[in-house]
């Protein structure tokens, strides 16, 4: 049995893409399921490109996802010598040559290769100059590229993939392929073997948009005598119009931090992430990290590519209708306690922390949760519609306001007879103030239904919500007093 090892190696270029946290938490389960380890590895050889803050975003982003890494972070660029010295191995080894055709001339016969519809690729000038012809172009200073020279054989490149099954591409088709620039700089292509080698990783999984990468890397490991790792690519995700998705054309939805800051448990998007292109072969849907880790495979990986189901500038969804379904369930079935350390960051990061919540109404504040989480969908929830729960400045959602529920002409001096009675109740309860609502309306001859809808929204801000009598008691009487009798909240405007 090999010891698995496998990576996850991001290019620091941006922020964390849920597509890049799809392929590191597949790499994670992979790896924890064979108690194998998962190696971070930052490929920061385009130091045009990379940044810090984007080393930060990923690091931040897998750490809030709780995917730990056995090793790493390694930086790619701590390994320049290994890649230069492959690079020059390959030299000596009469695996690869230098190459002096410039741009100009590059770009001129692939032109010509396009008008006469041959093969568009490098043509292979350079390969067989003799070594008095490379040291005379050398001595006169022209710059040079290093290309790997793909033997010239018969047939197909085979390999099996994890996922995919067989694959073949033919030789013909595989370019004598650049691996060092003409500044000396060694490419992904190359460096990302090199360290893969180094790194003894067992299993490179990743996206099928590397495939084209696979063959010529394949050839790498071998002329470099290196056993091959077994390779899975994963199916893209892709939008509902087949696009693929990015910050460009769908915004800050296809950021990790996007989903952080909404308010989503980082497990909901580890299970939306994972169900995108693999199946359990069971109608199960959510999965606590355990049972995910046992059940995962490969095999299981969908062949096709998935949709990540989201119209920009969607008025009902902010996000993919099931990513949504998902965090409810978990905000929902979640332990009560793990939702209140949860909320807290969240409450206090609007100001509406209060300290007794940790101790003294420590019951008060669970139970409050409880009773409002139903018709949430992120944490954030807890903060912007369940704000009247936790402070009494609270605006009247708008809904309601034009709706005939707080519209009729004597609602507001209904509710100042009713914060009354509510004020001279010694037992404040569920039953008494139920008894105490349906005895005015009956005297008010109007259905019980005016007072108790119209209440929740002035007591809450919503027009929907829990039970109006739990809402009641959740309160507590001296604020529901309160607020019944200030009549200014429920005409915000005037
Ligand atoms: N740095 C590459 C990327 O982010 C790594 C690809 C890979 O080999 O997994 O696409």
């Amino acid at each position: 049995m090999v010891d698995v090892r496998v990576r996850f190696p991001p290019s620091p270029t941006g922020y964390l893409h849920i597509g890049g946290a799809r392929t590191a938490l597949i790499n994670w389960l992979f790896a924890k399921k064979h108690n194998g380890k998962l190696i971070l590895r930052i490929e920061d050889t385009d130091t045009e490109r990379s940044t810090q803050e984007s080393i930060d975003g990923i690091l931040e982003g897998l750490r809030w996802l709780d995917l730990d890494w056995d090793e790493g972070p390694y930086f790619q660029t701590e390994f320049a010598n290994d890649h230069v010295q492959a690079a020059q191995n390959l030299l000596a080894g009469g695996n690869a040559y230098k190459c002096f055709c410039t741009k100009e001339e590059l770009d001129e016969k692939r032109e010509q290769a396009l008008a006469q519809k041959t093969t568009v690729g490098y043509d292979g000038t350079c390969r067989n100059l003799t070594p008095e012809q490379v040291t005379a172009k050398e001595q006169q200073g022209i710059p040079y590229v290093i290309r790997f020279k793909v033997p010239k054989r018969k047939g197909t490149l085979v390999y099996h993939d994890k996922v995919l099954g067989t694959i073949e591409r033919a030789y013909s088709e595989i370019e004598d392929f650049v691996i060092v620039r003409s500044n000396g700089k060694p490419l992904y292509l190359l460096c990302n073997v090199v360290d893969d080698i180094r790194d003894r990783i067992s299993h490179v999984i990743r996206g099928q948009d590397h495939m084209t990468n696979t063959t010529r890397q394949i050839l790498l490991y071998e002329a470099l005598g290196s056993p091959l790792p077994v390779f899975a690519h994963m199916p893209l995700t892709l939008d509902l119009q087949k696009r693929k998705i990015s910050k460009r054309s769908h915004g800050e939805v296809v950021a990790v931090q996007f989903y952080r800051d909404k308010g989503f448990l980082p497990w909901a998007l580890c299970n939306f992430l994972c169900l995108l292109g693999w199946n359990p072969g069971t109608e199960q849907e959510f999965f606590s990290r355990e049972e995910l880790i046992e059940v995962f495979t490969l095999e299981r990986m969908s062949k096709v590519n998935s949709v990540f189901n989201y119209r920009p500038g969607d008025q009902k969804f902010f996000t993919d209708p099931k990513l949504i379904a998902i965090n409810e369930h978990y905000l929902r079935t979640i332990d009560t306690e793990v939702l209140g350390q949860l909320v807290e960051e969240k409450l206090k990061a609007y100001e509406l922390w209060d300290d007794s919540y940790a101790v003294e109404r420590r019951d008060w504040y669970l139970a409050t949760l409880d009773l409002i989480k139903d018709r949430f969908h992120t944490l954030n929830d807890f903060a912007s519609l369940g704000r009247a729960y936790f402070s009494d400045s609270y605006d009247i959602e708008e809904k309601p306001l034009k709706k005939n529920v707080l519209k009729h002409p004597d609602l507001v001096q209904w509710f100042k007879e009713l914060s009354k009675r509510f004020a001279d109740l010694s037992t404040f309860n569920q039953e008494t103030a139920e008894q105490t609502t349906r005895e005015l309306a009956d005297e008010l001859a109007i259905k019980p239904g005016i007072l108790i809808n119209g209440m929740r929204t002035v007591l809450t801000g919503q027009l929907a919500g829990p039970s109006m009598f739990d809402i009641l008691t959740t309160l507590g009487q001296d604020k529901v007093v309160m607020r019944l009798s200030d009549i200014s909240r429920l005409y915000p405007s005037t």
